[in-house]
């Protein structure tokens, strides 16, 4: 019977371990954390987006620069099987209206229960508090453990160490400095579905943090999205703003600043708007005609007064213009570590067909840690579970 050795004990590991149980290896998981997947079990306090329901071409699209590798394993373990291989938990999932699936109950940890527990019944070890550090000598594995150093030799590794943000989950990216040692190609990490940095006025934030901006239309570097922001101490995150992070990133690679497009009225053409505006009552404040004619509501009135220092134009088709078209200066990347994923990681170079590293043979790398990119909306875990899915049951045992 063959040993595999799983290292992280994330979605992209626990669903490695899965499948190279089926196909009847030995499985050792290990996670340098004292409990394993704290990521999942973040996502899932928002309500676990496990994938989405959309057309399979659409959503074929929504990875960034994808690889066929990629493809071929999201296109045998995508939304259908997600969601039988959930069925199969006991939890059941529904499609919200705008096609994200969610488990019923919306959490992950009901789901990570019986998947751990049906891991451990399929004869799978967990092995927290070992953290990984590299090979020694003779290629075996080496762990801190708690007890010391260990030493792990395995017929096959896969490692499944996830992006490089919310390092107190576990996530910390220090694997990439061991890998470019044994000469793995390592594309640099960049936040990804992130949060950008906004100057605010004292006053905007002591009315108005944590206040959602409410259907929207965002646009940058060619990209535009609909739905609702947030405005943070730091800048805005959120919804509509994830999906254009990697646009916005490359706006801003090498410069101090640049401006998204806000379009605070997307159902209402420009015209219109401009003639609603001129019917209102001319001695109202422009506040006031925003409110009556615009219908705007008090924080994206704020957030019109912050950008234009109060000086939002009288004339009905300037507002308008303005209303359509709001420039919101962003002055950079909020930090990685606040991000929802990271690009980056292993190069698509440095591995094999089966996502076994050219440089270190029957070591196999699933999950965040490779170099792809994907917005929110399921889609990053649907390819960690596919990738865990598609090593596990070929390449890894
Ligand atoms: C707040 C938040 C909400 C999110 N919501 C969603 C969502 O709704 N839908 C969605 O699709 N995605 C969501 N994501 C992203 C998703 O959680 C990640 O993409 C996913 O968890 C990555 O899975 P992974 O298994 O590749 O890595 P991870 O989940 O990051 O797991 C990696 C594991 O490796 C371990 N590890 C790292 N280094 C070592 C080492 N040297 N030795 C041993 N162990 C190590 C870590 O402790 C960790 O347990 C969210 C992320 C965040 C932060």
């Amino acid at each position: 019977m063959k040993q595999v050795a799983i290292i992280g004990a994330g979605p992209a590991g626990l669903m490695a371990a899965e499948a190279a149980l089926e196909r009847g290896a030995r499985v050792a998981i290990y996670d340098a954390m004292p409990s394993p997947a704290r990521k999942f079990l973040m996502a899932g306090k928002s309500g676990l987006n496990i994938t989405h329901s959309e057309d399979e071409s659409l959503f074929r699209s929504r990875y960034t620069a994808p690889d066929a590798r990629l493809a071929a394993m999201v296109a045998a373990f995508g939304p259908a099987e997600i969601t039988a291989w959930m069925a199969g938990l006991g939890i059941e999932s529904y499609a919200g209206s705008s096609g994200r699936v969610f488990p019923i109950g919306m959490k992950a940890s009901p789901l990570l229960r019986r998947w751990l527990a049906r891991l451990g019944e399929g004869g799978a070890t967990l092995h927290t508090r070992h953290r990984w550090t590299g090979w020694d000598a003779a290629g075996a594995l080496v762990f801190d453990t708690p007890d010391g150093e260990m030493r792990v030799a395995a017929d096959a590794t896969i490692l499944a160490l996830g992006g490089a943000s919310w390092s107190r989950l576990g996530s910390d990216g220090a694997w990439a400095d061991i890998l470019a040692a044994r000469g793995v190609a390592i594309e640099p990490f960049a936040p990804s579905n992130c949060g950008f940095m906004v100057d605010w006025s004292a006053r905007l934030l002591a009315a108005h943090e944590g206040a959602p901006i409410k259907s929207v239309s965002l646009s940058a570097g060619g990209k535009t999205q609909r739905g609702d922001f947030v405005i943070t101490r730091a800048g805005i995150e959120s919804g509509a703003v994830y999906p254009l992070s990697a646009a916005l990133r490359q706006e801003l690679a090498g410069r101090g600043a640049t401006t998204l497009l806000i379009d605070l009225l997307p159902d209402t053409d420009e015209a219109a708007l401009a003639a609603r505006l001129t019917g209102a009552n001319a001695k109202d404040s422009v506040s006031n005609r925003l409110r009556k004619a615009a219908r705007l509501d008090a924080t994206k009135i704020a957030l019109l007064n912050e950008v234009t220092q109060g000086g939002a134009p009288k004339d009905p088709a300037a507002l308008a213009r303005l209303l359509k078209a709001l420039p919101l200066m962003l002055t950079g990347t909020a930090p990685m570590d606040t991000a929802i994923s990271t690009a980056g990681g292993v190069a698509w170079d440095a591995l094999d067909n089966h996502l076994m590293l050219k440089a270190v043979p029957d070591t196999y790398c699933v999950g965040e840690m490779v170099a792809w990119d994907a917005p929110t909306g399921g889609y990053l875990l649907t390819a960690c579970l596919a990738m865990g899915r598609g090593v596990g049951s070929a390449g890894g045992n």
